[in-house]
């Protein structure tokens, strides 16, 4: 390692810009990330942390095999972050429990072919009331909020700049390079320069033409707190689920909905989700949730994110897109990047990732 001589300078401190930062520092770069806000506190704080797709069975190969590359290094990848950082993002493997419908058949087959532990087992053994279940035992979380302080830690260890308050509001183009970043504070130069904007990556004036590739898709979140080992498992039902974090906070999630950037939450949201959260666990019938919160994920069509230099400019990468997985695959995300930049063969086919076109058929919708 350590190959890398040139300045970088990233746009977006979330966990996709932060994880390309430190693998592109860990290979020898300078780099500085830029943030409108603090950074950290967008999406990645939003999140849920699950690090895997919810039921990879339904989506596609791009999906899986980034996701899979992603999860396969996160525990050794997040240990580095936070003994670089000294701080404790609560990683645990505390397995899901799928309750139906699912495609039984299916999933266990994907799951054998996979490597995945997974068995069919009364839900009842772990959840009381809960019916015939399919249990995924090597699902793991991290906590969001304490993710992103781990990885600034992290990177401020690490020697990387990261610039607060900065909005990046035009990309100045010479010669189909390029040569520097306009921001609310001031311009900013650098050898190449990638954008982790997350759901605002295609907003940027000048990536305009990438606003049907990436485009903001919000969740709502309940949070609630019970004595820590109430819920002792993730669970899955319909497309929501409960995340149980180690101090008892359970986390209720989460929507999609197509708002544009519209962060708002609604009573709709809350009741729809309290009552999936009081049908999985009783006790949170008539709990008041203590925090009800949107996020806006980095939306794409079939969940595939954009991880590819700009077909229009020599030195600009993007790194955005990652829609429902983007802490899972924020390590793997960051070292295909990596790859690409030094020319070294990445571990896994990249060409999925550079389509920066969308078909007429995908244009936006699809989860
Ligand atoms: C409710 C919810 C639940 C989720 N659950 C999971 C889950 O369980 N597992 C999982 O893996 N993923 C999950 N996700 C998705 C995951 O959180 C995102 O895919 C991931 O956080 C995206 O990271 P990012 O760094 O690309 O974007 P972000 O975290 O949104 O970061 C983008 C950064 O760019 C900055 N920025 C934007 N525009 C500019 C500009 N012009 N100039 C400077 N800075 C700019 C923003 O301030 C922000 O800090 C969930 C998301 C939500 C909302």
């Amino acid at each position: 390692m350590g190959g890398l001589s040139a300045d970088f300078l990233i746009v977006g401190a979330g966990a996709v810009g932060l994880a390309t930062a430190l693998e592109l520092t860990r290979r020898g770069a300078r780099v500085t990330v830029l943030d409108r806000a603090a950074g950290g506190t967008e999406s990645t704080w939003a999140g849920g942390g699950i690090l895997s797709p919810l039921l990879p069975w339904q989506y596609g190969d791009a999906v899986n095999a980034l996701s899979e590359y992603s999860r396969g290094m996160f525990p050794e990848w997040l240990a580095r972050q936070e003994a670089m950082s000294g701080l404790d993002a609560e990683y645990l493997t505390s397995g899901m429990l799928v309750l139906p419908p699912f495609q039984q058949a299916l999933a266990v087959d994907w799951c054998a072919r996979h490597g995945w532990r997974c068995e069919t087992r009364p839900g009842a053994e772990l959840l009381p009331g809960a019916a015939e279940a399919l249990w995924l035992l090597d699902v793991a979380q991290a906590r969001n909020p304490r993710l992103a302080q781990v990885l600034r830690g992290a990177a401020e260890a690490a020697g990387i700049r990261i610039v607060a308050g900065a909005e990046v509001t035009a990309l100045v183009v010479e010669r189909n390079r390029v040569s520097r970043v306009v921001t609310t504070r001031g311009d900013c130069s650098a050898d190449a320069f990638i954008v982790a904007a997350g759901a605002w990556s295609g907003v940027i004036p000048g990536l305009d033409h990438l606003a049907a590739r990436i485009f903001p898709v919000r969740g709502q979140m309940l949070l609630f707190k019970l004595a820590p080992e109430t819920l002792p498992c993730i669970v899955l039902q319909n497309g929501a689920y409960l995340i149980p974090r180690k101090d008892g906070h359970i986390l209720a999630g989460s929507t999609l909905e197509y708002r544009g950037f519209d962060k708002s939450t609604t009573d709709s949201a809350r009741r729809d989700l309290q009552a999936f959260a009081a049908g999985i666990l009783p006790a949170l019938r008539d709990l008041a949730p203590t925090r009800h919160w949107s996020g806006l994920r980095p939306g794409s069509p079939d969940n595939i994110p954009l991880i590819a230099a700009h077909p229009d400019y020599a030195n600009l990468y993007i790194n955005s897109g990652h829609f429902r997985y983007g802490v899972t695959m924020a390590p793997g995300s960051a070292m295909l990047l990596a790859d690409l930049i030094e020319g070294e063969p990445p571990a896994i086919a990249a060409e999925p990732y550079a389509a920066f076109a969308v078909e007429a058929s995908q244009s936006g919708l699809l989860v």
